[in-house]
């Protein structure tokens, strides 16, 4: 059987993903979102196992030592995580698979899993992603400015991903991912089984 994909997606911290990608995830019912484990406190709305499973320090660590991440890494003092176990097992079953995660953790993906697809969300301008985090009232002055920094050196990297895409509105990006996501099943890869009826 063929094997899923995984389409990692990273950007600036306020640009919208998470927004993107519910979008991608109502418009198509056959991508799949890996659920991430966290040191950061639940913000207002979010939901244990649909947005983080939300971990103390001590027990994410544990997860480490064990292996349990695809990968991991620190971003403005908590812990962030992809877990293992559930993306293997979408993808051995063909499913194509999301990884929202930031920079680290997805060059830790590109180099043991290669042949992911990498694309990067970027805002339209600076101001704008400042207000976006403002706006989402979760964030405090402090909190703001180290991810804004954090941001700016993020941007730096959009060259190590295959597409980048700026989030005019959440629609079109959303519209441009599952484009992305389409090409990539025409793939010789994906679809040279199909050929064997021809024969
Ligand atoms: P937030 O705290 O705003 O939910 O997420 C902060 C950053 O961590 C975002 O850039 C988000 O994409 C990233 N992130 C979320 N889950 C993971 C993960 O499992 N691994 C890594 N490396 N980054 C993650």
């Amino acid at each position: 059987m063929v094997k899923g994909k995984m389409f990692v997606i990273s950007g600036p911290s306020g640009v919208g993903k998470s927004t993107i990608v519910s979008e991608v995830l109502r418009k198509k019912e056959d991508i799949f979102l890996s659920v991430s484990a966290t040191t950061r406190a639940k913000r207002n709305g979010e939901e244990e196992g649909i947005n983080y499973y939300y971990k103390t320090e001590a027990e994410f660590l544990k997860m480490l030592e064990e292996g349990e991440f695809l990968e991991w890494a620190q971003f403005c003092n908590n812990y962030y995580g992809t877990p293992k176990t559930p993306v293997q097992k979408m993808l051995d079953e063909g499913k194509d698979v999301i990884l929202e995660i930031e920079i680290q953790g997805a060059m830790e993906v590109k180099k043991n899993f290669p042949e992911s697809i990498f694309i990067f969300v970027v805002p339209p301008t600076l101001d704008e992603l400042v207000s976006r985090i403002r706006k989402r009232g979760t964030e405090t002055e402090e909190v703001i400015a180290l991810r804004m920094e954090t941001a700016k050196k993020e941007i730096q990297y959009a060259q190590e991903y295959d597409y980048i895409l700026t989030n005019h509105s959440v629609d079109d990006t959303a519209n441009n991912i599952l484009c992305i996501v389409a090409a990539e099943r025409f793939r010789m890869e994906r679809c040279i089984d199909e050929l064997e009826v021809l024969k």
